[in-house]
């Protein structure tokens, strides 16, 4: 509906991403309530974002993406890294790299325990059911008829089924559905497509909705503040075209901006720990000490290989012919290159000692490059990078400045912990182990990165600090528990403010093991049910 800024809603949801676009959608499916979808970016007209592999073109593109930095990291020679995160409908979902994996079973009966009552696996299923169009057949873990379609990769790549093939000579078993029964294994992953078109939650979700009459969407509204009086959110302030605007929010504000956003805007709002607000001259709202704490990232170390055969796509990719072929494959059938998510195989795997379920993820891309992005290496090559599943390291969202346009501090604290350094040293030896097997070694000139020679410990812990960046799944910074410390409660309500919920990337205490985008989305469906369930007791109550 509308891109007007109304002076009131029932439900403001701040952030169209993974989670928001979800939360709009399906609360507006009651039209008896308004629902206002705050945005800070553009709509998602730019055609790189529906074609799968545009996510090389748009994830540093400078308005589709915030292009956050990370402060120095002390573990990694002191690099800043950078963050790209989507700002546009859709959020992330709109230039992530389309892998669907819901994480383990284990994560969740780890919530559980943390306290999150309601998020045990058995809890958290059915929303992930709820939200699924799976292009295989409904089963008992997966969904069908949802919004989100999830499909098979389309592809046949020869060096991809060779990767696969020696994997399982490495003794890692061959798994078919990552979401299934068990995570463990090698194979290909689903991911968020349709007939080779990107299917994210503005597209899955907002445009099936966007007609409703209680639904409005503005884009370009950055939101600067929540507004709160008596112990309450009344609404949020506004900056859209260079003007600031008051929106009321008669029911509840919903804050959807993603791992970095959300706290920000809460500790810009006065609610976080006291000391960093006075630091500031917030006037403190709701001293909430761990808001922007507990931040947890998955981050990657890259190995690439030279191949002595045409294989991949690099060749492809450099000549106008191969581009031409990919393209035509593409317009024809809809599949191919051009389809491909940020990991074309992925193994999943155990590497620490007493780990009970696999504690590395490898994204295997029959391609290679210097860092992340559309610049391929003239030589035929591939890259395996591994990331560490569950990091015990904890980072920091902090505030720089009392201005809602800049950016907050990210002190990620990547690889303060031995284990963490352990499992990233262990997850390359295994990238290794996998590429001495007979299916690939045969086709394998030499390791370009890190390169043989870095043999010890410290050399690939050298190679990690010197060359690793994100994969992109920064989280728990408003984590969700049952001890009164924690920032929202099992049911999303932010601890001493009512009217005020967090849905997104943020609540989760601990990361999910495996890419996050499914489990925001699930979060998004069942803060939906949540506020839903909350009406209704209001009404009868
Ligand atoms: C490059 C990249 C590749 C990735 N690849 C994968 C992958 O292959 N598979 C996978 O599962 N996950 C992947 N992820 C991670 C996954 O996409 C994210 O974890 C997920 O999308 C986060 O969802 P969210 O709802 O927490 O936040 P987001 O989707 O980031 O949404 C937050 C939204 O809020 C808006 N917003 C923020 N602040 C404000 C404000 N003040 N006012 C108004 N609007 C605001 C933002 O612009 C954004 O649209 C990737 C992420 C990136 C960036």
């Amino acid at each position: 509906m509308a891109d007007i800024l109304p002076e009131e809603a029932d439900y403001i949801v701040v952030g169209a991403g993974s989670a928001g676009c979800v939360v709009a959608a399906r609360l507006s499916e009651d039209p008896s309530v308004r629902v206002l979808l705050l945005e800070a970016g553009s709509r998602d007209t730019n055609p790189w974002i529906h074609l799968p592999v545009g996510y090389a073109k748009t994830m540093y593109h400078p308005t589709l993406s915030w292009n956050y930095l990370t402060q120095p990291e002390p573990n990694l020679d002191n690099r800043r890294l950078i963050w790209p995160r989507g700002r546009v409908l859709g959020g992330s979902s709109s230039l992530n790299g389309l892998i669907y994996i819901r994480g383990q079973r284990e994560d969740y009966q780890q919530w559980r325990q943390q306290g999150c009552t309601g998020w045990d696996y058995e809890d958290v299923l059915p929303y992930f059911k709820l939200s699924e169009d799976n292009e295989r057949a409904g089963t008992e873990l997966r969904g069908k008829g949802g919004p989100l379609a999830v499909s098979d990769l389309r592809h046949n790549d020869p060096l991809v089924k060779t990767f696969i093939e020696a994997a399982v000579q490495a003794g890692i078993p061959r798994n078919e559905d990552f979401n299934g029964a068990t995570q463990e294994g090698v194979g290909s992953p689903q991911t968020t497509t349709r007939n080779g078109l990107r299917w994210s939650t503005a597209r899955a979700y907002l445009k099936p909705a966007m007609s409703r009459p209680n639904l409005t969407v503005v884009s370009n509204a950055l939101t600067t503040g929540i507004t709160t009086a008596a112990g309450r959110a009344t609404g949020v302030t506004v900056k859209r075209h260079g003007a600031t605007h008051s929106v009321k929010a008669v029911r509840e504000v919903i804050l959807c901006g993603g791992a970095i956003n959300s706290p920000h805007l809460l500790l810009l709002s006065g609610i976080g720990p006291a000391e960093h607000l006075a630091q500031h001259g917030i006037p403190v709202v709701a001293d909430r000490a761990q808001v922007g704490r507990n931040l947890q990232d998955h981050l990657q170390a890259r190995m690439v290989y030279k191949l002595n055969q045409p294989l991949g796509l690099n060749g492809r990719k450099n000549s106008l012919m191969g581009l031409a072929e990919m393209g035509l494959q593409y317009l024809l059938t809809r599949s191919g290159p051009l389809t491909w998510s940020a990991g074309v195989a992925n193994v999943f795997a155990r590497v620490l000692p007493g780990s009970a379920s696999p504690d590395v993820q490898f994204h295997m891309l029959p391609f290679s490059s210097d860092k992340p992005g559309p610049d391929l290496h003239r030589f035929a090559g591939m890259t395996v990078s591994t990331c560490q599943l569950r990091p015990e390291s904890r980072g920091t969202i902090t505030l720089g400045s009392t201005d809602p346009e800049a950016h907050a501090l990210i002190h990620a604290n990547y690889l303060a912990t031995e284990t963490d350094r352990r499992a990233m040293i262990d997850g390359l030896r295994l990238i290794r182990k996998v590429m001495a097997q007979p299916a690939i070694a045969p086709l394998v000139t030499g390791e370009y990165l890190p390169g043989e020679a870095a043999e010890s410990d410290e050399a690939l812990l050298a190679h990690i600090r010197a060359t690793s960046s994100t994969i992109f799944h920064p989280s728990g910074t408003c984590r969700m528990g049952g001890d009164a410390e924690s920032v929202v409660d099992p049911e999303l309500r932010l601890r001493g403010l009512e009217g005020l919920r967090v849905a997104d990337a943020s609540i989760m205490p601990t990361v999910v093991s495996g890419n996050t985008n499914a489990a925001c989305i699930m979060i998004g469906e069942k803060c939906a049910d949540l506020v839903k369930a909350s009406a209704k007791q209001r009404l009868a109550a």
